[in-house]
């Protein structure tokens, strides 16, 4: 497919052949008469220069024209000057082959063929109109003393296809223009938001991105996702979510203005590229878009479940969490659904425990340490009901971690087994990971099995050793009644109790196949139900306050 420069490339070849035509053959035509009319041999020698020097000007404008490339803004001034050098050199020529009389008037249809395609209908008008002004007054001044001129009668005529010529040509390149430009924007616009569409957005991110590696400068990606839009179709029509659409990719490219690239990545979900943006610039950003939808009135957003319609933003950088472009995307995209889990209308950053943990490893884990990563994300995948749900246990252990005063060093265990703890279930069917039927014997003992495949997982990773015992007794309980080894009260290791608290509450406050999601109240009624059977009393205890006393948990 011929591209847009290469287009461009070739007419501007193909325009300077005309430009030096239309010099060559009448500067070659009068040389060849003056020295035919013998002039003079001391004549020679000047215009001999004068011919050379036309001639150095059109090699200028020649090599000029497709060596260099000039910046957008100045192509169009450089045309024009082109053509203003170019029609004196003519009207020289012409003055010198004759005036009146000379049967190179015509050759001006060639500056104005070439200056309308460049410049446009407007620029086509001026430089005929230029022309026919130029030839008429040269017939009126030389041929003052004429009763009848019938230079200025048959150059009319002249003038008069000047114009026309450009006016014809210029009236179907502009067309032509206006038609391209349409297509451009049919290519590269999203036809119901105006923001630019998920193809544009690839292009303009690899082109991001590959500036920003080039020179040595932060990228960042936000993603942004309307909430409870499902909702808001449901109660006001798909008309309106229509509107609110247009309104909401207005409201982006106003607000982003020339700091960034808006799109529709699809749906209901738009990207923002800022490129220089670091992260602390690129989460204010975002924090700027999500306080200005939320500000924004919107046609019956009152009937939303927050009663006014918000964004959810996930947001991340380059160099610093991500080393590609695709990278760069499943970061913004992890970053947004952790954003619409934590209760939706709010910026997250994209962050995993295992990109902290590969500071501190060596090497040669390094590998395998990414290829739990893959796994990890594999589940995600594969449990689609848990998304997101190692994250957050992630976090509650953190948390909890630091209520408990646990050591340095332990919470790093605490918050490693918490990311690892499911690592197992990749083992087990997707029918029973997804199964909203009870599950049959069979399937039990297969479900039951990951705890120990998971520490199977992970033995031989050396940074990862602690994390063991957390994978293996995250399901036991404190009534000796869990599982792989149904070890009972204080013999099952510390940190995997408190994962084991975690795990299970954010088991019932998120949606599940085989159960319906808890409020925070309900599913603290459930831990104190059972505290001291499946969980351990004292950090039960501990976890409860710890949800009462921190607003927004
Ligand atoms: P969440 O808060 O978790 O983001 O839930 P949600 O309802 O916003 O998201 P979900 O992905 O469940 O639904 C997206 C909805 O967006 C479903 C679809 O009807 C709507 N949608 C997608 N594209 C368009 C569109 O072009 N016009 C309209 N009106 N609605 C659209
Ligand atoms: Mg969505
Ligand atoms: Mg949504």
């Amino acid at each position: 497919m011929l591209s847009k420069e290469l287009k461009q490339q070739r007419i501007e070849q193909l325009l300077s052949i005309v430009k030096l035509a239309c010099l060559i053959f009448p500067t070659a035509i009068t040389f060849q008469s003056l020295i035919s009319e013998r002039y003079s041999h001391h004549y020679l020698l000047p215009y001999g220069v004068l011919i050379t020097a036309i001639l150095g000007l059109i090699y200028y404008l020649w090599s000029t024209s497709t060596k260099y490339k000039f910046h957008k803004n100045y192509t169009h001034l450089i045309g024009i000057i082109e053509h203003v050098v170019l029609g004196w050199i003519l009207f020289l020529i012409i003055l010198l082959s004759g005036g009146i009389t000379s049967p190179n008037k015509f050759m001006f249809i060639f500056i104005i063929i070439t200056s309308t395609i460049q410049l446009g209908l407007k620029g086509g008008l001026y430089v005929a109109g230029i022309s026919s002004f130029a030839i008429l007054c040269m017939d009126l001044y030389m041929a003052k003393d004429l009763v009848i001129n019938p230079y200025f009668e048959n150059d009319l005529t002249l003038a008069g296809v000047f114009l026309l010529t450009a006016w014809i040509l210029g009236t179907y390149v502009e067309g032509e223009r206006e038609h391209i430009e349409m297509l451009e924007n049919m290519v590269n616009y999203d036809g119901l938001t105006k923001v630019y569409n998920h193809r544009f957005f690839f292009e303009q991110l690899q082109k991001d991105f590959d500036h920003a590696k080039l020179t040595d400068t932060p990228l960042t990606l936000l993603f942004l996702d309307i909430d409870y839009f499902k909702c808001y179709n449901d109660l006001n029509g798909h008309l309106e979510g229509d509107q609110v659409l247009t309104q909401m990719g207005n409201l982006l490219s106003t607000t982003v203005a020339s700091r960034g690239t808006v799109a529709r990545y699809g749906g209901e979900e738009f990207a923002v590229l800022l490129p220089n943006y670091d992260h602390k610039k690129g989460s204010k950003i975002a924090e700027l878009l999500r306080q200005t939808v939320e500000l924004t009135p919107f046609k019956g957003e009152e009937n939303l479940p927050n009663n006014v319609l918000t964004v959810s933003v996930g947001i991340a950088t380059y160099p610093n969490q991500a080393k590609d472009s695709i990278e760069l995307i499943k970061c913004a995209d992890d970053a947004l659904y952790r954003a619409k889990f934590f209760d939706k209308n709010r910026v997250e950053t994209y962050s995993s425990i295992l990109d902290e943990l590969e500071k501190n490893i060596a090497k040669e884990d390094l590998d395998i340490l990414n290829s739990i990563k893959t796994l990890v994300n594999m589940i995600n995948i594969k449990d689609r009901y848990t998304y997101g749900h190692v994250e957050r246990v992630v976090m509650y252990s953190r948390r909890l971690g630091n209520a408990l005063k646990l050591s340095k060093d332990d919470l790093r265990t605490l918050v490693c087994g918490a990311y690892m703890h499911d690592v197992g279930k990749i083992d087990i069917d997707e029918s029973i990971l997804i199964k909203k039927m009870p599950l049959t014997n069979d399937e039990w003992l297969q479900l039951k099995q990951h705890p120990v495949k998971g520490e199977e997982t992970i033995q031989y990773v050396h940074c990862l050793q602690s994390a063991r015992p957390l994978v293996r007794h995250h399901h036991e309980r404190y009534d000796g009644c869990g599982y792989p080894d149904g070890l009972k009260g204080e013999e099952i290791p510390y940190l995997a109790r408190i994962l084991t608290v975690v795990d299970s509450f954010d088991a019932m406050t998120s949606n599940r196949v085989y159960n319906t999601k808890k409020s925070y109240d309900e599913a603290i009624i459930e831990l104190e139900r059972c505290k001291g059977a499946q969980f351990d009393p004292d950090i039960t205890d501990c976890f409860i306050s710890l949800i009462r006393n921190t607003p927004n948990f």
